[in-house]
């Protein structure tokens, strides 16, 4: 069955650190072509799939962009979880070099348990259920669905990927982490979705002060290697995109910006149909063609 194919924003927030009411770090599901492919396991994704009404052996395939732990903290925890499932296939594992020496870090720190369950319970060897490969600059597919990557810009590290995905004429584009770059306007071109990290520089004053254990030097991380909210609308504009989601969103957890503030940056630079990212948020994909009134 192919289904309906729809990007669900699992987690929102932008940075690894969580606090009372926030929401939860990045990961993002894609259903194509009848199959599903997760990127991104930050804290949180292994029940944010679940509430997602999608079983945990249902992933056809896992894709990392970049080694912030934002992005892969909880990359173990959920093959493991999905292990004690019922997962019986392999799932390939894409990402940044480093990778695969987290996953054998995480089965050597998990030992005694995968051990024992595979002895006491029967289940099969969980470390052959990864299949942990280096994202590969030709592209790749996952059933039907066409995956290729740009490489963003998210200094200080250079392996760090925008990701697009085609199948059957549709097409969504996710920027990763990266500060505004003139590439992801060609990357993203005509895509039905764009999938944008945003920060709003007015909170990042506030949001430096609150985390209280870094120096000025958080502050010109933010600066240098993400994008503010009205240059996402800007680069949807100049890539014609069907339509812009915001995740990845910094800050989020300050109660003095509300999503008006966020649409108010980012319609300096886009003015067609726009989500502001929330954790659970599922964007149906329809093909440009069929949208009603787009310019
Ligand atoms: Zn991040
Ligand atoms: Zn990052």
């Amino acid at each position: 069955m192919s289904g309906e194919a729809a990007v669900t924003l699992l987690g929102t927030k932008g940075g690894p650190a969580i606090r009372p009411g926030t929401r939860m770090p990045t990961a993002t599901l894609m259903q194509m072509g009848g199959h599903t492919i997760l990127v991104d396991a930050g804290l949180g994704v292994t029940r944010g799939i679940c509430d997602a009404g999608i079983a945990l052996t249902e992933l056809d395939a896992i894709l990392i962009t970049h080694l912030h732990s934002d992005h892969y903290l909880e990359l173990g925890p959920l093959l493991h979880t999905a292990w004690t499932a019922g997962l019986k296939r392999p799932v390939p594992v894409y990402g940044p070099d480093g990778l695969a020496a987290y996953w054998q870090g995480f089965l050597t720190s998990m030992a005694f348990d995968i051990e024992l369950r595979i002895r006491d319970e029967g289940r099969p060897n969980l470390g052959a259920l990864a299949e942990i490969k280096q994202i590969p600059e030709a592209g790749l597919t996952v059933g039907p669905v066409a995956i290729s990557s740009l490489r963003n810009l998210h200094p200080p590290i250079v392996e760090s990927y925008a990701l697009r995905f085609e199948c059957g004429g549709q097409s969504a584009v996710l920027s990763g982490d990266t500060a505004p770059m003139h590439d992801m306007v060609s990357f993203a071109s005509g895509a039905e979705l764009l999938v944008h990290e945003a920060m709003l520089t007015a909170g990042i004053d506030a949001l430096c002060k609150r985390v209280g254990n870094g120096d000025d030097r958080l502050r010109r991380h933010l600066e240098r290697s993400h994008t503010p909210a009205a240059e996402a609308g800007r680069i949807a504009h100049e890539a014609g995109v069907g339509a812009l989601a915001l995740n990845h969103l910094v800050p989020c957890d300050d109660p003095a910006f509300t999503e008006e503030d966020w649409q108010r940056e980012v319609r300096r630079g886009w003015d067609g149909p726009i989500y502001i990212g929330q954790d659970g948020m599922r964007i149906a994909l329809a093909p440009l063609a069929a949208r009603v009134g787009d310019a």
